[in-house]
């Protein structure tokens, strides 16, 4: 008791006169503890330096901790190689639309960047024109293939020119540019008057080598299958997007040529690749296994 007594006393004639009730309680701290009252620090200072002191421990962390077995990161696959530049060229031809069926055999050949050339009637074209003009955006070719599928055989002259005529200027008018040079008759009839007049159009006669006839065979597969087991470079397909197995197969048909190396292309490109010259009037086919 004394000894505190005189504690309290060295601290008091340190400090000016005029405490707060907690300033006491320092002191009382203080006179516990000879350090402090040794410090010949201000009570300000010894207050903060309590403080400090007093400053309860972090509290530890208390996070559970699960350990997992190793497993070891497995190394990383190597990209897949670039496919290999196609090797074929052959031309998918679409007779007889546009049809209902038309875009969704336009999504397939966009979805693979893949081309091909659509034979319209030029009846179709005008109430369809919104097809035409997304056909060619998408890099493919749109030809005439008469105005009605009259039988070029059972037709004068005239009649022929203008089946010819009207259809290539509906073509034209709904995409501001003439179509290429060439069309493909009905039925692939092309009489020495059906080619006369192709001669007076300076137009090519554009028939195929390849037919899977999707106009007989309802049903998807025999349509895949022929064409897959006829494909051969420099081919023309025939086929029609008003047939709902044409539909079908061309999901199949598209990504299976192009894994067996061909380039589908427009009936122009492979015209480029199969001939040096063309001579309006002729017939051109491609070519056949
Ligand atoms: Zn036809």
């Amino acid at each position: 008791m004394k000894t505190r007594t005189i504690l309290l006393f060295l601290i008091l004639s340190l400090v000016p006169i005029g405490f707060t009730a907690c300033d006491e309680m320092v002191i009382d701290a203080l006179a516990e503890d000879m350090s402090f009252a040794a410090s010949g620090l201000s009570i300000p200072q010894i207050s903060e330096a309590i403080y400090m002191a007093e400053e309860p421990e972090e509290e530890p962390e208390t996070r559970n901790y699960i350990s997992l077995p190793y497993i070891p990161i497995p190394p990383m696959p190597e990209p897949p190689p670039p496919p290999p530049p196609p090797r074929y060229k052959i031309a998918l031809t679409f007779d007889d639309g546009p049809s209902q069926f038309t875009n969704y055999i336009l999504d397939i050949l966009e979805q693979h960047d893949a081309r091909a050339t659509f034979f319209v009637l030029g009846n179709r074209v005008y109430s369809r024109a919104d097809i035409i003009r997304r056909t060619v955006e998408l890099g493919n070719e749109v030809a005439g293939h008469s105005w009605n599928h009259r039988n070029f055989a059972q037709l004068g002259t005239d009649a022929i020119r203008a089946q010819i005529r009207d259809t290539s200027a509906a073509i034209e008018y709904v995409l501001g540019q003439p179509p290429p040079p060439f069309f493909r008759p009905p039925y692939g009839i092309a009489t020495n008057r059906v080619r006369r007049v192709a001669e007076e159009f300076e137009y090519f006669i554009i028939n195929w080598s390849i037919d899977p006839k999707d106009w007989q065979n309802r049903d998807a597969d025999t349509i895949y299958k022929l064409v897959m087991e006829n494909a051969v470079d420099g081919g023309i397909v025939l086929l029609h997007d008003i047939r709902i197995y044409t539909k079908e197969a061309i999901e199949r048909i598209v990504p299976s040529l192009i894994e067996k190396g061909f380039q589908l292309v427009t009936v122009s490109e492979l015209l480029e690749y199969l001939y040096d010259e063309l001579v309006p009037g002729d017939v051109y086919n491609g070519r056949r296994r």
